[in-house]
């Protein structure tokens, strides 16, 4: 099997969001048995994903993607902690996957959770949770120094944006792995936002000028 380039990879998840969004999935093919006994001696998934884990954000579907295509990693608030950027290092280097997509969503509670622990500490908070919020609020809490803690859906719509470009910014920076497949054009990372009400993918980080 050929290494799918970053561009392709790309297109494949652009038309096959849009195949989501016009409800026209080709889902049945993706998931047959035959290609269950063509991917079981072998993967080479064309894309990494780093979505979140909220129930309504299901990677595979909202690209109408099958086995073996997609390297899926979800974590709520898609953060990027060192166990994420070791998976995306194998990914690249052992399936020659191209391509990594950030892909955060509107109305992501883990981002409404840290706003909330920003503007309202609870002294109670446990331990685990806090080390997602502490995760997110470097690239959120910003934001409420703007006027934009006027108005809480503009602050938890912009809130979101920011934390995928961090998480793009962290993929990219996180190793000397990762940054030399950058430098060689051997790996694109992208940042991304699934709309809970449209279904709609807007890629909207990262993405390389058109013709260049
Ligand atoms: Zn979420």
């Amino acid at each position: 099997m050929s290494v799918i380039s970053a561009r392709d990879a790309l297109d494949l998840l652009q038309k096959g969001n849009r195949r989501f969004t016009s409800e026209i999935s080709s889902r049945d093919g993706f998931s047959s048995r035959l290609r269950r006994i063509e991917t079981a001696s072998g993967q080479r998934p064309f894309a990494a994903i780093l979505g979140c884990s909220d129930s309504r954000v299901p990677v595979e579907i909202v690209f109408d993607q099958g086995l073996g295509d997609l390297f899926v990693i979800r974590v709520a608030g898609n953060i990027v902690a060192p166990s994420q950027i070791g998976i995306v290092e194998f990914a690249a280097e052992q399936y020659g996957t191209r391509l990594v997509v950030v892909l955060g969503h509107t109305q992501c509670g883990a981002i409404g959770a840290t706003l909330e622990q920003l503007q309202r500490p609870k002294e109670n908070q446990s331990h685990n949770l806090h080390s997602i919020v502490d995760l997110i609020r470097p690239s959120v809490e910003g934001l409420l120094a703007t006027n934009l803690r006027h108005d809480l859906t503009a602050l938890a719509r912009e809130a979101v944006r920011a934390n995928i470009r961090a998480s793009v910014r962290n993929l990219r920076r996180g190793s000397a792995i990762i940054q030399q497949l950058i430098q060689q054009a051997e790996l694109m990372v992208v940042g991304a936002e699934y709309s809970l009400e449209t279904g709609a993918v807007d890629f909207f980080d990262g993405l390389p000028k058109k013709g260049s």
